[in-house]
């Protein structure tokens, strides 16, 4: 960045350009590097619009200028790196939630583990919680749309976001919300921005309706495009800008906060382990479990137990009090099938919540017996058991992150969904294609009552070969993924990797309709660009990182 703009920046907001912090944010948890010019970190309201106008106006003169906003900077897929102004929200936005009823008012930069902490003090919490719970912040929860193990029962995150505070690409602020027509009928005689982008989205809508709403994928998670067909419900008369914002990825404007829908806790938990020697039974087991709605279906595949067993000590640790040989003794089945044979090829985990506890344990015995008769093993978990199975299913990706020398995870088809009856015909087949490749050493963990999978290789990213291994693996699983009608992404959303699928997974109409939505949102392209809406497979393999 010149200095001339250089200098107009930091009269307005707070500016780092200190190596350590553009390196450092040249990195998210995705398999990419783009360095920024300059992280800034605004204070306030005032200072994000500033910050949005200088952008505007200096954009002629300087096409490259733009603005990525940054939470937890956790996103998978490139989301929060890019090449211009990174926006940090974590350091000044973090005010403690307000609670308010069944609604939690946050700032983008508060952690979700803080925001927890809030509403539990109601007896309340956000039920969409990702994984990464304890190092992610709200603000890329709400703009990546993400989900999580309790999402079978409950949703993802757009279930929740009731309303949105933003500064758009002019500089104001302006909250979107669910309207009624004459609500919506007066935004759209606003003489501002506001006013323009309900006009034209609402055109937009109504004018290609039905193939918008045929657009929407049929699988049960999705955080790949705009979600246009959640915007304008016709036959209830309800407009939503509150349903494209979540999970646009920052890329329609700055989010200031968000009005959060809490749900209450269940008191009461009862969890059934199935194991499966082979995929022949999964439809059977998934057909009998799903109808007794469980809270969460969770799964992992025989190489995440291995890893687990194999750094036995490391989640003797995580799971915290209890004596290594107080654990080790738990893990004594699995460690007996790691030695002498047997370890199952998947285990699935089923979660029953409720506040009945009789209710639940009825659920159990249920499934145990239409189990029965596929012979196959299961495993009824009290107290600590239930711990190991959450604790191996939640940490497999840290502890790919963080046990193997040398190798390091790569996500690029790391959350594809599936109908989950499709699931034992196409992971297998996924599988294989993977398994081609020298390489890479990969597990299948999941949310398989979703159909949503997390495969995430390690590979050593400094050899060649596995570079060039990228974009032919993630072609040929994607093209499987959108045979079978799925989604490229189910939480982790679009960034710099699946950007460039979207026209394979939606076709050239919808991406044109999502090219207009950021027209009419971001003129000039001043949010977040290259994620949503101009993708480019050869940027993001030219910004694979070489070192970790
Ligand atoms: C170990 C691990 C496990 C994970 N598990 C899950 C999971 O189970 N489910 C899931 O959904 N995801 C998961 N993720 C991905 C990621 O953690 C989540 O999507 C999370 O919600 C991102 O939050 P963040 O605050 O870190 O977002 P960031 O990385 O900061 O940002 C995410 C996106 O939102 C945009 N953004 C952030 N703040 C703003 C703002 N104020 N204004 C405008 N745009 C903004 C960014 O530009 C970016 O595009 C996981 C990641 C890791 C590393």
């Amino acid at each position: 960045m010149d200095d001339k703009l250089l200098s107009g920046l930091k009269k307005i907001v707070e500016v780092s350009t200190d190596e350590d912090i553009l390196d450092e944010f040249s990195h998210d948890a995705s398999l990419f590097e783009v360095k920024p010019q300059v992280v800034v970190y605004p204070k306030d309201e005032k200072e994000v619009q500033a910050l949005v106008k200088f952008v505007e106006t200096n954009k002629k003169d300087h096409p490259n200028l733009s603005l990525t906003g940054r939470s937890g900077g956790t996103d998978m897929s490139g989301g929060s790196i890019n090449d211009s102004i990174i926006v940090n929200f974590q350091k000044y936005f973090n005010a403690a939630p307000i609670v308010n009823g069944n609604i939690a008012t946050t700032e983008p930069g508060v952690f979700y583990r803080d925001f927890e902490k809030e509403t539990l003090k109601h007896g309340l919490i956000f039920a969409s919680y990702p994984a990464s719970r304890e190092i992610c912040a709200m603000g890329g929860i709400v703009n990546n749309n993400a989900g999580g193990e309790k999402s079978l029962q409950y949703g993802k995150t757009e279930r929740y976001v009731k309303r949105v505070k933003v500064v758009l690409s002019d500089g104001s602020t302006c909250e979107f919300k669910p309207l009624n027509q004459s609500e919506l009928k007066k935004k759209m005689e606003l003489k501002n921005l506001e006013g323009e982008i309900y006009g034209k989205m609402f055109a937009l809508i109504d004018k290609n309706y039905d193939q918008i709403k045929k657009a929407e994928p049929q699988v049960s998670k999705n955080s790949a495009g705009y979600f246009l067909w959640n915007v304008w419900d016709k036959e209830v008369g309800i407009f939503d800008l509150t349903k494209l914002w979540t999970g646009s990825q920052g890329t329609l404007g700055m989010l200031l906060e968000a009005d959060i829908e809490l749900v209450p806790i269940h008191k009461h938990r009862e969890m059934m382990i199935i194991f499966l020697k082979d995929y022949s039974h999964l439809n059977d087991v998934i057909d009998i479990v799903l109808p007794l709605k469980p809270e969460s279906f969770e799964s992992y595949d025989d190489n995440t137990l291995k890893l687990a067993l194999k750094f036995f000590p490391a989640f003797a640790k995580l799971l915290g009090t209890k004596g290594i040989v107080q654990t080790a003794w738990g893990f004594l089945p699995e460690f007996f099938m790691l030695v002498f044979g047997g370890l199952p090829k998947l285990i699935l985990q089923v979660d029953f919540t409720g506040d009945n506890p009789d209710e639940l344990k009825q659920k159990i015995e249920e499934l145990k017996k239409k189990i029965k008769p596929m012979n196959v093993k299961t495993r009824a978990a009290i107290d600590d058991q239930e711990r190991k199975y959450w604790t191996i299913r939640r940490e497999s990706f840290n502890l790919l992150r963080n046990k193997i020398k040398n190798m390091h995870t790569a996500p690029f088809v790391d959350d594809f969904v599936l109908k989950p009856q499709d699931a034992a015909q196409v992971l297998p087949q996924i599988a294989s294609i993977i398994k081609k490749r020298e390489g890479f050493i990969f597990t299948i963990a999941g949310h398989i009552g979703d159909g949503n999978f997390h495969i995430i290789p390690l590979v050593d990213i400094k050899r060649q070969e596995v570079r060039d291994a990228i974009k032919p693996i993630a072609d040929q699983v994607y093209d499987i993924i959108l045979k079978h009608g799925g989604s490229i992404t189910g939480e982790h959303n679009d960034g710099l990797i699946r950007t460039p699928y979207l026209e394979k997974m939606y076709g050239k109409k919808i991406v044109e309709l999502f090219e207009e939505t950021k027209n009419i949102f971001d003129p000039q392209n001043i949010f977040n660009p290259r994620k949503k809406v101009g993708g480019d497979l050869d940027y993001a393999m030219t910004h694979i990182r070489t070192s970790w």
